[in-house]
């Protein structure tokens, strides 16, 4: 259902705009952690139709979501918690269709660049829920959620 996002720091704007300059594979394990924009809609639960392959995100949030942050509570052992919590990896890039169009790993494999509004841009990790791109203050948990009711958390704000 989910996939990974990182738990960085609101830390620094990377100077050298490595992500212009090198593909996935050549970036270091921190750059590629780090084009994460911590939007957490990766981690919404998604259903899929089975005779077109259409992916349609829901409003329901994995239970280990900080709905408030949108950081995971237990990113470490996120992949031994939750079942298809994917870590994303470079030599995936023709499988990132899937991920919500905001995704900075979308945008990039599609050759298209950072939004304006990306932490390594602007080295501010909360500007993204001021403006609204992230999940923050739309999703319920699955917790709160009977699964025959997914069908009904279907939302159109993520594409
Ligand atoms: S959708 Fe992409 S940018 Fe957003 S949290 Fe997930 S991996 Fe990060
Ligand atoms: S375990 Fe963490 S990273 Fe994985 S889907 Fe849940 S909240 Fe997201």
């Amino acid at each position: 259902m989910n996939d990974h996002f990182n738990n960085k720091e609101p830390d620094d704007v990377i100077a050298d705009r490595f992500w212009e300059t090198k593909t996935f594979s050549q970036m270091t394990s921190r750059e590629w952690e780090s084009l994460c924009d911590g939007c957490a809609k990766c981690c919404l639960h998604k259903l899929e139709d089975e005779d077109t392959g259409e992916v349609y995100y829901t409003d329901i949030a994995c239970r280990y979501l900080d709905e408030n942050t949108c950081r995971c509570q237990n990113y470490a052992q996120r992949q031994q918690l939750v079942e298809g919590c994917i870590k994303l990896r470079p030599e995936d890039v023709a499988q990132f269709d899937w991920l919500p169009s905001t995704c900075t790993y979308r945008l990039l494999a599609q050759g298209e660049d950072l939004p304006a509004w990306h932490p390594l841009l602007t080295g501010n990790s909360i500007l993204i829920h001021q403006l609204g791109f992230s999940v923050k203050g739309k999703v319920v948990s699955e917790n709160d959620i009977p699964e025959e009711d997914y069908e009904d958390r279907v939302i159109h704000w993520i594409e």
